[in-house]
């Protein structure tokens, strides 16, 4: 755990969030200011910055990440989804504990391929 990082707080219980589902080694949270009809957060119990540092020190949390968007997405929009890793403030990134953003729920806009 690090002191000073929110979503370490919500995994404590130290901070409020919308619990999703939680699993020994994944929590899903509801995102506080959702982008899309399903817009859930999935991080890990441990504390890695990004997702290129959990691929290097914690692969299995990472897998379960992805696993667990899925059983999001199974419950919430049909199974099919959007999981997005900002990496990087200038990416985006607000939340230095690596977090999936499981998006979902109707039409999404914008497609990048
Ligand atoms: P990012 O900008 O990719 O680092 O994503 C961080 C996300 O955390 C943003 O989408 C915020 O809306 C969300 N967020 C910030 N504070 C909270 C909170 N207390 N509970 C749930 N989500 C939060």
């Amino acid at each position: 755990m690090s002191d000073d990082c929110l979503f370490c707080k919500i995994i404590a219980g130290d901070v409020p969030g919308d619990m999703v589902l939680e699993t020994d080694r994944v929590v899903a949270f509801r995102d506080i200011a959702p982008k899309a009809p399903v817009h859930v957060l999935v991080v890990p119990r441990t504390h890695v910055a990004n997702v290129a540092q959990a691929a290097r020190e914690v692969p299995d949390e990472l897998a379960e990440m992805a696993q667990v968007a899925q059983r999001v997405a199974d419950a919430e929009c049909g199974g099919q989804f959007r999981l997005i890793f900002n990496t990087g403030s200038r990416a985006g990134q607000s939340v230095f504990h690596v977090h999936g953003h499981v998006i979902g729920g109707g039409e999404l806009e914008w497609n990048p391929a």
